[in-house]
């Protein structure tokens, strides 16, 4: 399946992003009730599928939702808003 590279829907691309270094560091600082935070290795398998995703951007910025994915894949309850499919479903 060929995926489509919409631009990003918050800056369209202009905004200098963070590095992915950073984007964790900062995702980690950021207080999550510990009974809503997905485990650490669930965590981390989410960011493995960015980090294989084509519409990931600069490495921090999902296309699809504007969402910097180290923010969005700490909640337990967080889901990826892939339009084909919720690529952490079985992570
Ligand atoms: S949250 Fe989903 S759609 Fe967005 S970059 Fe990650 S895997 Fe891709």
């Amino acid at each position: 399946m060929t995926e489509t590279k919409p631009p990003c829907p918050r800056c369209n691309g202009s905004a200098a992003l963070m590095s992915a270094v950073r984007a964790a560091e900062i995702a980690a600082a950021v207080p999550i009730e510990p009974s809503l935070c997905a485990d650490y290795a669930i965590y981390r398998a989410r960011l493995e599928r960015c980090a294989s995703c084509a519409t990931l951007r600069e490495g921090v910025l999902c296309a699809w939702c504007g969402c910097f994915v180290h923010f969005r894949a700490r909640p337990k309850a967080a889901s990826c808003p892939h339009p084909a499919g919720n690529r952490w479903q079985d992570v």
